[in-house]
């Protein structure tokens, strides 16, 4: 029998940064990871972090006042208070605890400049910031002696009397499926971009953790809220960091003309994301692209800059197209990155239902809004990780034990040999395969109410062929096909949370940008959508709003 006070699913930097936080405050804590600790997604981070530090001549308003801006003011203003606030001493602490932060000539910690911000405050390694912070948190927990369920895949969580305790799992290893009874669980598994082809996640990012609380009951909020990062290495779906464009990368079209220049006049390549990407489409779209990309050029950089600086990015550019950045422009364009809806959650973590914490890219606290400034994303899981590992800890304090039961196991065990013993039909990746293909055509750069309608036309078909998706491998070691028809199963949930969203929402703002309602309307949208599951719906879903909690900054037209 397996029983811990709080268990986290999620081995990344938000899961990390909880476990920590609860181990250190002698409560027993378990963490759940469907991959080993350290191949968590956060290993892709490469950009940086950011923070305002004071001694830097910075203060927590004026990176509070870029992320709302950058939210497009859709941000809860409370939430990136609490944010800005504590990124100071996040970073620090992860300083501490033996990341070792690039430095600049001064010997002080460096700094560069990222989109949406006025001031050079993301603190980076190279650019393999996650990986630093992710290696360095797992050196941590090592040497707390976290007990950690390695390679194990939550199915389901147990909710009892509408309070959540515990998880059902399969031990990948073996096959078995278990019950892990917890007073409190926080879901810190990841982002969802793999619900969109292509996609700057990795495979495993499946939206798990978004679908397990969907499906227990909670809201997933703001879900129509899909960023499309200016820079992927064009027809690879790779990320090239912004830090290209923060060390002074600029962007060309086909006529060699800095297009940035004309959209965003004092912020150039460097305004936030949405709009950067939105320029590059519409210079693709009107014929001034160069084979379906525009160009980023690096060249004035010099050799010696990129290589030390941005040598990753160097490498998977001659890698994967044999271009070398200090000769030739490369070739990008906008693609699938980050998912800034997600379980709605209060700046404590706490989601609607009690016993169930949310940390990471799979919450929305919501400090993101409408558009997430780059290398905010990293300070959101080691901030709300860390916040909601101690209101765990206050929560469970009332609560006298995990569940008695084995919750839902039998029937999982039943459902999940159902699925095993399905006749030969169709193989998960082509279903998959047609979903995210459709999701990013219906949910783009740019969108309209047609294109998104045959996104749900196209999920109701990819639905109707899930119980048709068999699992040839019927092995219990490893059953990775098996694990792969449970993925498409969340990723089907969350997108149609997203499409959802997106139909409700009658205006652009951010990242959601309507051909067919071009402005910002804050009289009737300065909303969060909500959507939960509702079979009894003719579309499974039922979508609600809330209001946008503004503590001092009054919305105003978002200029770059
Ligand atoms: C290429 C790339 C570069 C980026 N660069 C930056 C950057 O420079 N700065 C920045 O701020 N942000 C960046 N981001 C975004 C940022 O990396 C992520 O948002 C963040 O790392 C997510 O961390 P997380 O802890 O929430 O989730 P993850 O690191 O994705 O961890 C999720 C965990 O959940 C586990 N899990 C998932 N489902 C299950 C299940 N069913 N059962 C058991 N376990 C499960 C996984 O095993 C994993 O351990 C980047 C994103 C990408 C794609």
């Amino acid at each position: 029998m397996y029983e811990h006070d709080v268990l986290i699913v999620g081995g990344g930097l938000a899961g990390l940064r909880a476990a920590i936080e609860v181990t250190t405050r002698g409560a027993d804590v378990a963490v759940i990871s469907k991959v080993h600790p350290v191949r968590s997604h956060s290993n892709a981070a490469q950009g940086g972090i950011n923070a305002p530090l004071t001694d830097r001549g910075d203060d927590w308003e004026g990176h509070a006042y870029d992320t709302i801006k950058g939210s497009d003011f859709l941000a809860d203003q409370d939430a990136v208070e609490v944010m800005s606030r504590e990124a100071g001493e996040a970073v620090l602490e992860l300083e501490r605890m033996g990341v070792i932060f690039s430095r600049g000539d001064d010997g002080k910690l460096g700094t560069r400049r990222f989109g949406g911000q006025k001031k050079a405050r993301t603190f980076f390694v190279g650019a393999i910031t996650g990986s630093a912070i992710l290696q360095v948190l797992y050196e941590q927990s090592l040497k707390l002696g976290l007990n950690v369920y390695e390679e194990w895949f939550v199915t389901k969580l147990i909710v009892e009397e509408g309070v959540c305790r515990g998880v059902i799992a399969i031990d990948l290893k073996t096959g078995a499926m278990h019950t892990i009874k917890a007073k409190a669980v926080i879901m810190a598994a990841g982002g969802a971009g793999r619900v969109f082809e292509p996609s700057t996640n990795a495979l495993i990012c499946t939206g798990d953790g978004l679908a397990l609380a969907y499906q227990a009951g909670v809201a997933l909020m703001d879900m129509e809220m899909i960023q499309y990062h200016p820079t992927t290495l064009a027809r690879t779906g790779i990320l090239l960091s912004e830090a290209a464009r923060g060390e002074g990368a600029y962007l060309l079209n086909s006529d060699g003309e800095r297009f940035m220049e004309k959209v965003a006049p004092d912020y150039k390549e460097l305004a936030s994301r949405d709009v950067v990407s939105r320029a590059e489409q519409t210079e693709i779209d009107e014929g001034r692209g160069v084979d379906g990309s525009v160009l980023l050029d690096l060249r004035h950089l010099g050799r010696d800059y990129i290589e030390q600086k941005l040598g990753y990015l160097q490498e998977v550019s001659v890698e994967f197209l044999g271009i070398d950045m200090a000769e030739q422009p490369v070739p990008v364009q906008p693609g699938m990155h980050y998912i800034m809806g997600g379980i709605k959650t209060t700046v404590d973590g706490a989601t609607e239902i009690p016993g169930l914490y949310a940390a990471g890219e799979c919450a929305n606290v919501s400090v993101h809004g409408a558009n997430r400034l780059g290398a905010n994303s990293l300070l959101d899981t080691v901030v709300f990780g860390r916040r909601s590992a101690v209101h765990a800890l206050e929560y469970i304090e009332n609560v006298e034990s995990a569940s008695k039961t084995e919750g839902d196991l039998v029937s999982e065990k039943t459902r999940i040999q159902a699925m095993l013993d399905r006749p030969k039909g169709e193989r998960s990746a082509t279903v998959r395969d047609d979903m995210a293909r459709g999701m990013t055509k219906g949910i783009g750069v740019f969108r309209d109410q047609a294109s998104m309608e045959h996104a749900l036309e196209n999920l109701i078909e990819v639905k109707s062929r899930l119980a048709g998706v068999s699992i040839e491998n019927k092995g219990k070691v490893f059953n990775t096909d098996l694990m792969f028809a449970l993925e498409l199963e969340f990723m089907v949930n969350c997108a149609e949370a997203v499409v959802a969203g997106a139909l409700t929402r009658k205006e652009s703002r951010g990242a959601h940008f309507r051909t067919d309602m071009t402005e910002r309307d804050d009289e009737n949208w300065l909303k969060h959508t909500l959507v939960y599951k509702d079979d009894s719906q003719e579309n499974g879903t039922r979508v609600t709003t809330s209001p946008v909690t503004i503590t001092q900054w009054k919305p105003v037209q978002r200029v770059y």
